[in-house]
């Protein structure tokens, strides 16, 4: 009769029998489907009864058709494929390295199966999860005795602990590093109960200044690769082998934590050279400690090796427990670490070898190759150029080393004013592709280094959906 009322809501009870909500119950279930709906309603009953929504805004239609937006956005998972265009292979926020099929295989039998986690098959005993890998490390390696843990970390405050706790802890000023996310090295040593001694200075600390600080107190000498700056100029460092012999002639080990540590020399590759596991252990560290997920290329673990009887010291400690490692991640580490008895194929195999050995050329190649399709879609006021430019490994290793790599550079041809807009909005928009695109901004250009481009058909297809505010 009055043509001023207000339009109702429907009741909840007849939205859920609305042909248009049932295919939503039989699809997210119909528990999800009511909490949608009520929380729809609620929110907006205060504009029902102010009058300002129309009866189509209300229709049994539109909100099922709200609901279902909302339905599939909360199932869509949090845990996204990306694809890494940074320039930064082993890129700490983006995953770090990526497994070879071998270990995906791996990781799904053990996910799918029970397996012999603890349970040695020859005795029918009781197992330890650290002989899973035990042999092959030691072969790879030269190491007595192994162990593994959540992350280089945890391997770091393990090995501290287990034997520094109450004790002091030398080390050269120039290696107390800050790795990123809280991980410091004075602050995990106090954590682990070890005092700080530190020695010498930021650039140069030489052997007469370990040797005075030794006293009755000292419990070990450690020293931490500084894998992500780099000292340059007026420098001294005490070669390892020089400091082994050192600790050793006082009775005490010596740590080395080399945060990456390659399992083979990279510069076979053609890669700069980064310090390896049994180098170290040849020097005369005691404990070598280093990432699974970094240059090995594997799942993220920390790997402890060295001496067996300190090696057994740290397994006794019931920090073990806490920070041991699962079935899923030793899994795949044995399927990574058996890519590394054949090093004549690991570069074909293991996928972050290959990424790192990329041939420049041949990424410049795919850069020429896909500049006139993402030229097409950018349209103004873009210009896209295939150029050269420098990536990095990343994860802290080799800071200063670059990758030469090449790129799709995305420069706005517009006043300076408004290029840093034009730039994060086209990086939002890469962003909000149903893959997110990441690249890099720098130098007023938007940076997409192509060298880990692997999936290019996946990459093309998604392209027309990019859609940049201007
Ligand atoms: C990366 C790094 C760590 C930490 O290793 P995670 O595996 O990330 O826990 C520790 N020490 C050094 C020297 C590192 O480079």
């Amino acid at each position: 009769m009055s043509a001023s009322v207000a339009p109702r809501l429907p009741s909840i009870d007849g939205l859920l029998r609305h042909p248009a909500c049932l295919p939503l119950a039989d699809r997210y279930g119909r528990e999800s489907l009511l909490a949608s709906l009520r929380q729809l309603l609620d929110e907006l009953r205060s504009s029902v009864l102010n009058g300002q929504l129309s009866a189509v805004e209300i229709s049994p239609d539109v909100l099922a058709g709200r609901v279902g937006e909302r339905l599939a956005q909360q199932q869509r998972s949090h845990v996204r494929r990306v694809f890494n265009l940074t320039g930064t292979v082993l890129h700490t926020n983006l995953g770090r390295a990526l497994l070879p099929d071998e270990a995906i295989d791996a990781v799904q039998m053990a996910a799918r199966y029970p397996l012999n986690l603890e349970f040695d098959l020859a005795s029918g005993k009781r197992g330890d999860r650290d002989d899973l890998i035990e042999g092959l490390i030691r072969e790879l390696t030269g190491a007595e005795a192994v162990t593994v843990v959540n992350n280089n970390a945890a391997a770091v405050l393990l090995t501290l602990n287990s034997l520094g706790a109450r004790k002091e802890g030398i080390i050269s000023r120039g290696e107390l590093i800050e790795i990123g996310g809280a991980f410091r090295i004075p602050d995990i040593m106090a954590r682990a109960g070890v005092r700080l001694h530190e020695v010498g200075t930021t650039n140069r600390t030489h052997a007469r200044d370990y040797e005075a600080a030794i006293s009755p107190r000292s419990g070990l000498i450690m020293r931490v690769h500084a894998s992500n700056y780099s000292i340059e100029g007026f420098t001294a460092r005490v070669p390892t082998a020089e400091l082994a012999e050192l600790a050793h002639r006082h009775g005490l080990p010596l740590l080395e934590d080399l945060g990456s540590g390659s399992l083979l020399d990279l510069t076979r590759w053609g890669l700069p050279a980064e310090p390896t596991v049994r180098q170290a252990l040849l020097d005369g560290a005691d404990i070598v400690t280093f990432s699974g997920d970094k240059l090995l290329g594997g799942p993220q673990a920390g790997l402890i090796v060295g001496r067996k009887e300190l090696i057994a010291k740290i397994k006794k400690n019931p920090l073990k427990r806490a920070l041991r490692v699962d079935k899923l991640t030793l899994a795949a580490l044995e399927a990574v670490l058996g890519l590394y008895r054949d090093p004549d194929r690991l570069a074909e195999r293991l996928p972050s070898l290959r990424l790192l050995t990329r041939p420049q050329a041949d990424i410049f190649a795919q850069a020429e190759r896909l500049q006139p399709a993402l030229a097409q879609v950018i349209g103004q006021p873009w210009t896209v150029s295939a150029v050269k430019a420098l990536g990095m490994i990343g994860s802290g290793s080799q800071p200063v080393a670059r990758l030469p790599s090449a790129a799709l550079c995305l420069r706005p041809q517009v006043s300076k004013r408004l290029r840093g807009r034009c730039l994060l909005n086209l990086e939002a928009a890469l962003r909000g592709l149903p893959i997110p695109v990441l690249g890099r901004i720098d130098d007023d250009a938007l940076w997409l280094d192509l060298r880990q481009l692997d999936d290019e058909p996946a990459w093309l297809a998604q392209l027309p959906q990019l859609q940049v505010e201007s």
